[in-house]
């Protein structure tokens, strides 16, 4: 039977997040060493799973070394990074000889040490197991790839789609090519090509160009018989390294020529179509102008660079400046500002006061905004959801805890206050804290996608902001250090494909 070592280590890191990923965040997600890989992963959707399971189909003796994965987050702690790694080169030392590897990993990953660990875990991963040992790789489409990962693979597969529900099918993919490799059907030949262009996580989905279109045609390049893989990386922006950035790759059965063609047409088809990664929005100024401008309400102003689901504090809140600036009657906001919520409390019902608001957190989502106004209301901030399915509801229940929650009027504006980040998934929300949503002119919700089950029912249109924020689509707000220069849309950028 051959003998398969399998492991991976996987993290997306946001490089101007300020708190580093450690060990302990891997432990809190998923770390195994040996045995318990196979306990922990094997049944489940995952990419490994998806190997372990085509493995076992196969009746291959496995051999896992260790598993790491952590949430998205900040630098991953270079000893954290290498506790991991020495772990999976010692017991693949100790598991040879080995007929091949299969390695899950994510491939935007940065270390405080590294900027290209995927790169440097396949180069200590061939030192203990040779350059004839067949490995295959399986990586996230938000890969940032560098030419040394794909030099050192025999081959890479990728998930073709976001949201990603493919990553196990595509784990078979692995174990099914290293099934190919292992009886010497195929010759891996890899061609790669690197467009300067940079997509915003907001643009990376695959349904919308300009990926769609790119599948599109790689699907058709599939049923050429002599296509092993093709890998369409939209990079992870937020992962400063001078790899960041959109990627292919056409691996082919010992044909270079149709790879490097392939490869070619891919990346030309993705460069046409570079428009559509530019974000359409607008300052918070001009969104509440048009909003103020447009019949009836809310019109839903949506702050997705402060997306609660996506990591950020809530707090941010050039929105309420922009409100209170152009002097909007009935405009509301949620701010998690436990401090405020407290003044609030101290001064009681019907007090009058001034304070800071919002922007205390960190320096990425703009400065607080000073307000006098009035405390309407207060309350515990327990609400039932009125959704009787909605994403966040499967994990936390129908019963929802803000923490001690105060309604501000300040002018026109309604900004409540609450102690703790709670996603704009459900109006009860609003109307918990006192305020009715279908009373408002314009509505602030700090998120991406989710608010769309509670608020589109009720919107009189949809404005996207550009605001600051940790989860912004307009790239030019990040201190780049690494990035390849130019890249569009930051830089007019050229490429001949
Ligand atoms: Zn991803």
């Amino acid at each position: 039977m051959p003998r398969i070592a399998l492991g991976g280590i996987i993290h997306e890191t946001h490089s101007f997040a300020g708190t580093p990923t450690t060990l302990a965040d891997f432990q809190t997600q998923s770390l195994h060493y040996g045995d318990e890989v196979l306990r922990a992963m094997a049944g489940t959707r995952s990419a490994i799973g998806g190997m372990i399971e085509g493995a076992e189909a196969r009746r291959w003796t496995l051999l896992p070394t260790a598993y790491g994965a952590a949430i998205p987050g900040g630098l991953v702690a270079e000893d954290a990074y290498q506790a991991i790694l020495q772990e999976i080169l010692r017991r693949l030392a100790k598991a040879m000889p080995l007929d091949g590897v299969l390695l899950a990993l994510h491939g935007a990953m940065v270390t405080t040490g590294q900027l290209d660990p995927e790169s440097d875990i396949l180069a200590q991963v061939r030192r203990v197991i040779g350059l004839d040992t067949p490995l295959v790789v399986e990586l996230d489409m938000h890969g940032n790839l560098s030419p040394a990962t794909v030099e050192l693979a025999d081959v890479l597969v990728a998930f073709d789609t976001n949201p990603h529900i493919d990553p196990h099918a595509k784990g078979l993919e692995a174990a099914a090519i290293m099934n190919r490799l292992l009886r010497r059907e195929i010759k891996p030949t890899a061609a790669y090509a690197h467009p300067p262009l940079l997509l915003a996580p907001q643009a990376t989905g695959t349904a919308d160009l300009p990926l769609r279109r790119v599948h599109e045609r790689a699907g058709e390049m599939k049923a050429n018989a002599e296509v092993i893989s093709i890998c369409v990386m939209a990079g992870f922006a937020y992962a400063d390294t001078p790899f960041t950035g959109a990627s292919l790759v056409v691996t082919t059965n010992d044909n270079p020529g149709l790879a490097q063609r392939y490869v070619q047409e891919l990346a030309g088809i993705l460069w046409q179509q570079r428009e559509a990664v530019l974000p359409q929005f607008l300052p918070p100024e001009e969104a509440v102008a048009q909003a103020l401008a447009q019949p009836g309400g809310p019109v839903i102003l949506v702050d997705s660079a402060d997306n609660i689901g996506g990591g950020t504090p809530g707090d941010g809140a050039e929105a309420l400046r922009a409100m209170l600036a152009l002097g909007v009657e009935e405009g509301t906001i949620v701010l998690a500002d436990p401090e405020a919520a407290a003044a609030c409390w101290a001064a009681g019902e019907g007090a009058k006061v001034t304070l800071a608001v919002g922007g205390k957190t960190d320096r990425w989502h703009g400065a607080p905004v000073i307000v006098t106004g009035t405390v309407q209301a207060l309350s515990d901030g327990v609400f039932q959801c009125e959704l009787p399915d909605n994403h966040f509801a499967a994990f936390f229940g129908q019963t929802i805890h803000m923490g001690r929650t105060a309604w501000l009027r300040a002018g026109g504006v309604n900004i409540i206050l609450t102690e703790r980040k709670i996603p704009p998934f459900d109006l009860a929300q609003l109307r918990g804290a006192g305020v009715s949503p279908e009373g408002q002119k314009m509505i602030v919700v700090k998120s991406a996608v989710a608010y769309r089950a509670a608020y589109l029912p009720i919107a009189a249109g949809v404005i996207e902001l550009d605001t600051p924020g940790l989860c912004s689509a307009n790239l030019s707000r990040f201190p780049y250090r690494h990035l390849p220069r130019p890249i569009f849309p930051l830089d007019e950028a050229r490429f001949v494909p």
